[in-house]
């Protein structure tokens, strides 16, 4: 799989991207992402990128011809372009495992008060949310997406981590974990997972899956 990132500011994702599974999966040539400088493409002897909003108002809005640029030389037959926006659809678990069979994805991060809408329309396949908020720029995002794509390339993932019992399998949340000691400042690991009784720790686990899950999250069990 190959990942092209489009930014303002590629120093952002030296450190994430240098560490742990995704540098990992990088070494092991699972995946290949590389990084772009969006001023690269500018079209203007200053390399702006960025222009004041027609219509007025405050801030300012990343100018087409750099986006267009730079996606129309990124892109090939079975690219994916993603932009990262607080306007997209949120991204969930299925996303991430939906993007993990793509070939090759493109992601755009935005800055400032946005990008130009003609990019979006013409050049964009989908639009990215990590969440109701806003951030500065779509760097944080772009490296959730990336980190939950990678860590599911079969491969990616370290010998003492797992990508089973994991939080949104089965629409469930994670159940709770423990490690030694068995007794800490009094406080009990459950007697059951001391037991070595596969079936009842197994049965405690959906249990305590889904008691969370309704919590916290009653609409992911349909
Ligand atoms: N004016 C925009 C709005 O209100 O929808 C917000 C722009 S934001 C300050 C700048 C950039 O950060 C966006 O273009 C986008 O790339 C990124 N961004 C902000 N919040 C995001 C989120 N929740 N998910 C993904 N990207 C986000």
């Amino acid at each position: 799989m190959k990942i092209d990132i489009v930014t303002l500011f590629p120093e952002m994702f030296v450190g994430p991207f240098d560490q742990s599974i995704i540098s990992r999966a990088m070494k092991k040539k699972l995946v290949e992402i590389r990084i772009h400088q969006l001023r690269d493409w500018a079209t203007d002897k200053h390399h702006l990128t960025d222009d004041r909003p027609f219509g007025g108002g405050p801030g300012m809005v990343l100018k087409p011809e750099p986006l267009f640029g730079s996606v129309e030389r990124l892109k090939t037959e079975n690219t994916k372009v993603l932009l990262m926006s607080p306007q997209g659809s949120v991204f969930k678990q299925t996303k991430a495992q939906s993007l993990k069979e793509e070939s090759h994805i493109i992601i755009v991060c935005g800055r400032y008060e946005g990008v130009d809408q003609r990019f979006i329309d013409e050049l964009v396949d989908e639009e990215i949310s990590i969440g109701d908020y806003v951030l500065s720029g779509g760097e944080p995002a772009a490296i959730v997406v990336v980190d939950a794509i990678v860590r599911l390339i079969p491969g990616a993932i370290g010998k003492g981590e797992s990508l089973d019992n994991e939080s949104f399998n089965e629409n469930l949340l994670d159940f709770p974990v423990y490690t030694q000691p068995a007794e800490f400042r009094g406080l009990k690991v459950p007697e059951v997972l001391l037991s070595g009784h596969h079936g009842e720790i197994a049965r405690w686990r959906k249990n305590k899956a889904e008691e969370k899950t309704r919590k916290v999250r009653p609409e992911l069990i349909v």
